[in-house]
Formats: structure tokens, sequence, C-alpha cells
């Protein structure tokens, strides 16, 4: 199928339910927020929101998300408040029903904050017709002696609903980690882990095997290795995929390289998301429109990934149909 034209393009996305499985809620801070606070530091936008930007590391990204992030987030009040602006644009401009969020375990711990005060302050942000569901993000070394007892107790919150793995990946995980995300899921959490990003397909095969999720966030390396790719497809490993993250962060050159091109071939559940937009100024649309432009994802390709989001999402069967019915009938209108 030919490309569409791009005013077309933005009323097919417009009119698309969609999803976000793969949203850092520290990195989604609505830049107008520390503006408020401090227009004269704040003036400018991150130069990391230049659609050609590349990080230099890491380490550097996580910095630079750290350093905007922890001046807003200093309490409950105001995740709830960042929260609300987050979730009303998703709903109004991004067509958007269904979140996944994270919030970092070192928030609680750094800050002293009330982690289930966390967790209701961003549900209680929800506006009316969207679900939303939330992870507690937890470094490779976000579990030592100061923080043992409150994460071994927070796989137990009534309002939690799952784990996630955050953090360097070259970075070591200790033995209390497969011993958690399985009491998770004992608990009846939804377990998590960032993987595949930077480090190859031996790191996804820990998150799978070690740590037993299903859900990979990013995962992309994982095509280094296509006897474990084979392998993941058996095991019906689903990848919560962030595109433009990966290419401002190299983890990919170019977007017309990335490999959820060869993972949606592969008959994968991929999911498309934002990852970190306070650090890349992105928007979900933008992740869609580049599918389509660089990698040639029809609009009925692009419906199957907004499809998939309804897929993995954590809803009842009869809503999870109705928004696939209701992709049906958008890619109908739309498709060539
Ligand atoms: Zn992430």
């Amino acid at each position: 199928m030919s490309k569409l034209p791009a005013p077309r393009l933005k009323a097919f996305l417009d009119a698309l339910p969609k999803t976000e499985t793969h949203l850092h809620i520290e990195g989604a801070l609505p830049y107008e927020l520390l503006q408020k606070q401090d227009n004269a530091q704040w003036a400018r936008p991150p130069l990391s929101w230049a659609p050609d930007y590349k990080f230099g590391s890491f380490a550097q990204f996580e910095e630079e998300l750290l350093t905007m992030a922890t001046q807003w987030y200093i309490s409950p009040e105001r995740y709830h408040e960042a929260a609300r602006i987050v979730f009303r644009r998703l709903y109004e401009e991004q067509h958007v029903r269904y979140v996944e969020t994270s919030f970092a375990s070192g928030m609680v711990e750094f800050l002293g904050l009330n982690g289930q005060g966390i967790i209701d302050a961003i549900k209680h942000a929800a506006p009316q017709g969207m679900v939303v569901k939330v992870f507690m993000g937890i470094h490779h070394a976000g579990y030592n002696e100061r923080t043992r007892g409150w994460i071994e107790e927070s796989v137990q919150w009534p309002h939690l609903d799952g784990i996630d793995l955050h953090g360097q990946e070259t970075d070591p995980v200790g033995e209390w980690a497969p011993r958690l995300w399985e009491k998770a899921r004992a608990n009846g959490m939804i377990t998590k882990a960032h993987a595949g990003e930077f480090a190859g397909p031996e790191f996804v095969r820990y998150a799978v095997d070690d740590l037993q999720v299903t859900r990979i966030q990013h995962g992309v390396r994982a095509v280094q290795d296509p006897a474990f790719l084979e392998e993941l497809h058996q095991r019906g490993i689903a990848f919560d995929i962030c595109p433009i993250s990966n290419v401002k962060l190299d983890v990919v050159p170019t977007m017309r390289e990335h490999p959820i091109r060869r993972l949606v071939d592969a008959g994968f559940t991929c999911t498309v998301s934002t990852d970190d937009p306070l650090s890349f100024g992105n928007q979900l649309h933008e992740e869609y429109q580049a599918l389509h432009d660089e990698l040639d994802f029809t609009v009925e390709e692009l419906g199957e990934l907004a499809k998939n989001g309804f897929r993995v999402a954590l809803i009842p069967d009869e809503l999870r149909q109705r928004h696939l019915d209701e992709i049906d009938r958008v890619v109908a209108d739309f498709a060539g």
C-alpha cells in the first residue's frame, strides 16, 4: 500500500484508539510545570527535543531526566497534578484509552515519599473513559538494606498493578529479584522488565528465564539471536517498544533500521509507546507516523499495533473487544 498523505494519516491516527503501555510517569512530566515553577531556568525546551538529537549515553539521559523530574515530583500531590495533565492530553489529543505507567522506587527511597500515596495519586488522575494501571519500577541496585522492608511489602499493596525492572541493564541484578518477581505474580500482579535495550539477548534471556516475565520493555536487541527469537515467539513474549526513544538513545542508528519491522513480520505482539516524552519531546502520534513514513507500516499494520496494546491490557474482555471492534472500524474507513 502506498503512503497516506500527511493530513489523512493524521486523521487516521486521531481516530485510532490507542494505548501507552510503556510510560514512565517521571519521564512524562509536562514541561510547562517546570516553567511555571522557574521560568528563567526552564525557558527553553531541552536540546534533546530536536528530532535528530542523539544522547551520548544512558547515564547522560538518566541524569538530565532526573534533574528535571526531581524538581517537580516531591509529593503525591505533585504526582497527581502532573498525571492529570498527562492523561487528559493522551485522552483528548492522542485518543489513548488505556495506560500502563511506572513510577521509580528510587523516588520513594530518596525523597521519602509514600509509595501507596503515589499510586493512588496517579490513579485518581485518570479521566473518565481511560483505564490507568500503575507499576513500580525497581532499579538493578534498588533493593538494598534500606529498601528491603518496604519493597517486600509493596508486592502486597492493594492498588499496585505490577512491578518492572528499571535502570542500567549492564549493572548486575541481585538474587532478590527472581524471588520478588515470583512473589508479585503469586499476589496477582503483572511483572515486566526492561531488557534488550542496551544489553543483548542474554539479558532478555535473564528476564524471561530468571524473572519469568512475558512483557519485555524494549527487547529490541533480542533480534541479534535468531534462534532465541524463535524461542521467544513460541513462548508468547510481548514487546512494549518505544521507537523514537530507541533512536535518540542510539539503541538503533536510524528509524529505518529499527527491529520493530522484523519483530512484527515474525508475528510478535509489539506495542508502541513514548517511554519518556519529557526527554524525547515525542508524542504518541509521532511514533506511529514514523513507522508509517520510515518502515512502511500500512494502516492495517498500525491498527494491529494499536490492537496489541488492548490485547495485553489488564481490562475486562468485554471492554477489550469494544476497543478492538472500534479499531477495525477505523482501519476499514482508512485502508486503501
Ligand atoms: Zn522505559
